[in-house]
């Protein structure tokens, strides 16, 4: 016989990390944690929607898709549009000459259309790269996985979701009476955020403290509400990721171009990653030896990308992936992260997801005491304690009980 189906309530809080949860600014978290304890959560690398993506659908990177916004796909450009409209050399020239006027009728060009385009990224690049922007809450994933919504849809269980923080401003939106509380919705999944907060300002900011407070706030009423309406649910309390202080910049791009011609590869710079690829092995070897002797960062070598969840079965994310040394950050990353959209960057996230800082944390009323679990656990976990089948493609593995 299996569990019955338990209502459920998952927080999620991006962004803040196990080490940087503060009892004096979360009390009510605090006591949470001091009667359940606390699971330290170890994301696949990447950033937000990566981790996201493998909570929701119990798999890696490698299987769920969801990695960086940006990568190589020539059938898929998003960009491609360029192609038909200058040729590269010309491209080039208007990037260099007249780089402000050129970016600013990209980004008009582009936000017309929906779809934003990289800051720092050169031109003639662009007919090659596509850019998918996942919705946080994920309707289908890159390489159709089904995520916990498609499996509440095919087994008929009713959820909710609430935004309850825009993101980058990091407000509460909806305070515990505008959430409302439905008898037959069994999976209630509320995402709220520090990230922005954090990014800006570094956790032990006094308006990031501000912040924590406010959210704290909000789970012991939301919570109250909860347990004063229905008396049977479980809630689960967790974190994506957790934030390094940004300590250095350095520019790699400079480093490579001065040994390479700046045509026979392709790089892009994430928040803590510059991926590469390159117009041939030769290329590769000589670029990857340039890397290998920087003291700030790395090429994944194999048993990394496959720790780390990400291996994937082709190119598009790089064939080369430069992980930066936490706390360093590069200084003309593409999407103008280092120049923070126009505000300053105290701290990145999406470095070693096994160094202390990147990790998140889950605490929960379920029986679930495990020191450590990896991101891909959450599902099967959340399925197991509502007595369903765990699917067989599903790369993690239940805690509960553990
Ligand atoms: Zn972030």
């Amino acid at each position: 016989m299996g569990r019955a189906l338990r209502r459920t309530f998952v927080f999620l809080i991006d962004g803040l990390g196990y080490y940087q949860l503060d009892s004096r600014h979360m009390p009510f978290l605090n006591d949470l944690i001091k009667e359940n304890g606390r699971t330290i959560v170890i994301p696949p690398l990447g950033y937000s929607n990566a981790v996201h993506g493998s909570f929701w659908t119990g798999c890696q990177p490698r299987t769920h898709g969801l990695w960086t916004y940006l990568y190589k796909s020539q059938s898929e450009a998003t960009y491609g549009v360029f192609k038909y409209l200058f040729w590269d050399q010309v491209l080039e020239r208007i990037h260099w000459a007249l780089p402000v006027g050129e970016k600013f009728i990209m980004r008009r060009f582009f936000q017309l259309r929906g779809q934003t385009v990289p800051l720092n990224i050169p031109s003639r690049y662009l007919s090659q790269l596509s850019a998918r922007f996942t919705p946080i809450v994920l309707p289908s994933t890159q390489y159709d996985v089904p995520s916990i919504f498609d499996i509440c849809r095919r087994e008929g269980v009713d959820f909710s979701f609430a935004l309850n923080s825009e993101y980058g401003k990091d407000t509460v939106i909806y305070n515990s009476s505008q959430l409302p509380l439905k008898e037959g919705t069994l999976f209630n999944y509320v995402l709220l955020s520090v990230d922005g907060h954090f990014h800006h300002f570094g956790p032990s900011h006094p308006s990031s403290k501000e912040h924590m407070s406010k959210i704290d706030n909000f789970l012991k009423e939301f919570l109250s509400k909860i347990s004063s309406t229905f008396h049977d649910y479980a809630y689960v309390i967790m974190s994506d990721h957790g934030l390094c202080p940004v300590q250095n910049r350095v520019d790699l791009h400079e480093v490579v171009l001065d040994s390479t011609d700046p045509t026979d590869l392709l790089f892009f710079t994430d928040a803590t990653m510059t991926r590469f690829w390159y117009k041939s092995k030769h290329i590769q070897e000589k670029v990857e030896t340039c890397l290998a002797g920087l003291p700030y960062g790395h090429v994944l070598n194999p048993e990394e990308k496959a720790k780390f969840g990400v291996d994937f079965k082709d190119d598009r994310f790089g064939q080369s992936i430069f992980l930066y040394e936490p706390g360093w950050m590069p200084s003309t990353d593409s999407w103008g992260m280092s120049l923070g959209r126009g505000e300053p960057i105290a701290a990145v996230h999406g470095y070693d997801p096994y160094h202390e800082l990147s990790q998140g944390f889950l605490t929960s009323n379920l029986e679930l005491r495990a020191p450590k679990m990896e991101a891909m656990d959450l599902l099967p976990t959340l399925l197991d304690s509502w007595g369903m089948k765990i699917p067989e493609h599903i790369e993690g593995r239940t805690r509960l009980g553990d």
